[in-house]
């Protein structure tokens, strides 16, 4: 399983639209994919359609609380009718987080609770909530790349630097197979330059160190419709330039990931 945290600390970027259509569309092409809320906004659980964790076997801070106490882990994957799994969450996972100060290691908590799923899915996409706190830390730990989506206006990449260093010290420290996979613009909107020539000066200004996706998302109106009727993009909206943005995004992760492949492999027969 690769696991990809989608993360950027400022908020109303497009992560969880990011996580659910990008995740839907990968399960399209035939992977197994879970999607894993960690935000305690929950906006993915609702995204989703789940607004009921009472009906669940609970949610991702009931997993972590089982690896706290040492108990079985509870299995609270449900499934959306859109061939993906998911793991909720709600406000319950800010108490957790509190909690989790005074845990032993608690940055691996949440890689421990994910660990009995590691074999049964191709991907996990982490919803992020935005901030650099210990939910967003515990994500990076459990993650093998980050992936930033950055929305398309002016000052996109300020605090992009505090990321950056957050994810170097996750590396430094607990996680060394972390790595930051790269840059998805979101909200591009065509119609006016301010959005053409960020989205331009954006992959001028950073496209030599960091990836940017070639997909950029288009900015729809049917995106947030979308969210409200619990279905992703691509079945409210199948023709639409957002959903054809995701699928080509999805298509631009796994290639990337048999590239990586191919290197580790032709790496490891010339070492
Ligand atoms: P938060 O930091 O609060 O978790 P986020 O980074 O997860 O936010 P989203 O919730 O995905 O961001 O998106 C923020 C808002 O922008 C939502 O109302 C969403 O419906 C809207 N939105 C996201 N992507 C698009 C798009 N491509 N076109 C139009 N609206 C969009
Ligand atoms: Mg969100």
């Amino acid at each position: 399983m690769k696991t990809i945290a989608i993360a950027n600390q400022k908020g109303g970027v497009g992560k969880t639209t990011t996580a659910v259509n990008l995740g839907v569309a990968l399960a399209q092409q035939g992977y197994k994919v879970l999607l894993v809320d960690a935000d305690p906004q929950g906006d993915l659980s609702c995204y989703l359609g789940c607004y009921d964790m009472e009906s669940g076997n609970g949610t991702l801070s009931t997993m972590m609380d089982d690896v706290i106490n040492d108990r079985p882990i509870t299995n609270a994957v449900r499934h959306h009718e859109e061939g993906v799994d998911y793991i909720p969450s709600d406000i319950e996972l800010s108490d957790m987080e509190v909690r989790l100060v005074n845990v032993m290691a608690h940055e691996r908590v949440l890689e421990q609770a994910l660990e009995p799923l590691r074999d049964k899915y191709d991907y996990c996409l982490i919803d992020c909530m935005p901030s650099l706190g210990i939910l967003t830390v515990s994500s990076l730990v459990a993650s093998d790349k980050v992936l930033v989506p950055v929305q398309a206006q002016h000052f996109a990449m300020k605090g992009l630097i505090s990321l950056v260093k957050s994810i170097q010290q996750v590396r430094r420290r607990i996680n060394p197979r972390l790595e930051l996979d790269g840059i998805v613009i979101t909200m591009v909107d065509r119609r006016t330059n301010l959005s053409r020539d960020v989205s331009a000066a954006l992959r001028r200004a950073y496209g030599h160190q960091i990836k940017i996706y070639g997909s950029e998302i288009p900015i729809s109106t049917k995106t947030a419709e979308s969210a409200a009727t619990g279905r992703s993009q691509l079945s409210y909206d199948p023709n639409g330039a957002a959903s054809r943005a995701y699928q080509s995004l999805a298509k631009e992760v796994t290639q990337g990931e048999r590239k990586n492949v191919r290197t580790e492999h032709q790496s490891a027969l010339t070492r």
